[in-house]
């Protein structure tokens, strides 16, 4: 018994084909497929469709989206800007609430699963924490969340952090976070013996955010393979941001390249606009898995995004100098399998047997929509229209 038939759509490969779902998956596709009187059937016009999109990095509990605009307060320190944060969140919606806004936003796009970040430490405790949980909660049947439990403020240098990264983990959180184990915290082996021994004994994923630049950011990023490849925690192990991966080059990049590749790090880039981040296809070469996340969407600590993964792919093929097809393509890639199986969830394919979630756009082809994202989607999670 076929649920639902969809007709006229174009597969990323050009070909024109019927899609039918059967218990949220791809029953059948190619063209011309029957169905009953009795199955509903979308005419889809002709347009593209993408797997569904996989945010591999957003921060739920930071976002001001549902709230009046907030302008952008600058702050002279890592310090002053936590603070203000505090501040402007003190002042607007629950976080449930605002968590709920965001993914909302993020759904209509075509986003189905997601990597998000939640700010635990000595003061906010597990708040957030719950907060975004509930907001998991009320999405379960239309996104996929996996929540880190992110020391924002540091492990060493804000005490009690570390027993609170713990509580996180045993509550639900199945990723441990980091931050810039040196930069941060001044006691690089600390931080890590942390961050690695919580989730060897808890069998939690991890994902560092590394904003840490040059050769001292290259020193952390050996030192997070080394302690993966130790552990035999690879393909769970993430590296957010990696800056430092685009402040080098020649035998220094491959050389961190290779350890990355061999230990199974992945790493994450959103592609900020105001500095060097990680050059995509030279780590592709070496056999490093690169994957897409917005991070901070309209919050304290910048102004900008609206949670859209095709936009974001777009950014980063912008800003890697990405014109060829089979580039676009990739900035794609980036925010559909890659992020997906970082992860660890079913790569969103266009394949019978697999989840029957994908978008449906107008655009001619994949690299065309990563070029000019088409505002108009059909998004369709599982089956189901939305
Ligand atoms: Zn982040």
């Amino acid at each position: 018994m076929i649920d639902r038939l969809f007709t006229n759509a174009v597969l990323p490969d050009g070909r024109s084909v019927d899609l039918s779902i059967r218990d949220g998956r791809f029953a059948a596709i190619g063209p011309d497929l029957s169905a009953d009187a009795a199955t509903e059937t979308v005419d889809l016009g002709g347009k593209l469709v993408l797997p569904g999109f996989v945010d591999g990095h957003i921060h739920l509990d930071k976002s001001f989206v549902g709230e009046p605009w907030q302008p952008h307060r600058p702050a002279a320190s890592l310090r002053e800007r936590l603070a203000a944060e505090k501040a402007l969140l003190a002042k607007v919606r629950p976080t449930a609430q605002r968590a709920d806004a965001l993914i909302a936003q993020v759904a209509a796009f075509g986003t189905v699963a997601m990597r998000s970040h939640v700010d635990v430490d000595a003061t906010t405790g597990l708040s957030h924490l719950h907060a975004v949980m509930e907001a998991r909660e009320k999405w379960r049947d239309r996104m996929d969340i996996e929540l880190v439990a992110f020391p924002q403020a540091g492990i060493l240098t804000c005490p009690g952090t570390a027993d609170i990264l713990e509580a996180a983990i045993a509550d639900g959180a199945e990723v441990v976070g980091g931050i810039d184990p040196e930069g941060m915290d001044g006691d690089s082996d600390g931080h890590l013996d942390v961050v690695f021994g919580l989730a060897d004994r808890r069998g939690a994923k991890i994902d560092i955010h590394l904003h840490e630049g040059g050769a001292g950011g290259i020193a952390q990023l050996h030192r997070i393979a080394a302690r993966t490849k130790a552990l035999g925690l690879g393909e769970r192990v993430a590296v957010s941001h990696a800056y430092a991966l685009g402040d080098v080059d020649g035998a220094v990049l491959d050389g961190i390249a290779r350890a990355l590749a061999d230990a199974g790090v992945a790493i994450m880039t959103n592609a900020p606009g105001d500095r060097a981040f990680p050059p995509i296809l030279r780590l592709r070469e070496h056999g490093v898995r690169v994957f897409a996340g917005n991070d901070n969407i309209r919050d304290a600590w910048w102004p900008y995004g609206n949670g859209d993964m095709l936009q974001r792919a777009m950014l980063i093929g912008y800003r890697s100098g990405f014109y060829r097809d089979e580039e676009l393509a990739g900035a794609l890639a980036m925010a559909t399998e890659e992020a997906a199986r970082a992860l660890g969830l079913e790569p969103p394919r266009l394949e019978v047997g697999m989840a029957a979630s994908f978008v449906a756009l107008e655009a001619d082809t994949p690299a065309a929509a990563v070029a000019a994202p088409p505002a108009d989607r059909v998004v369709v999670h599982r089956g189901r229209v939305f």
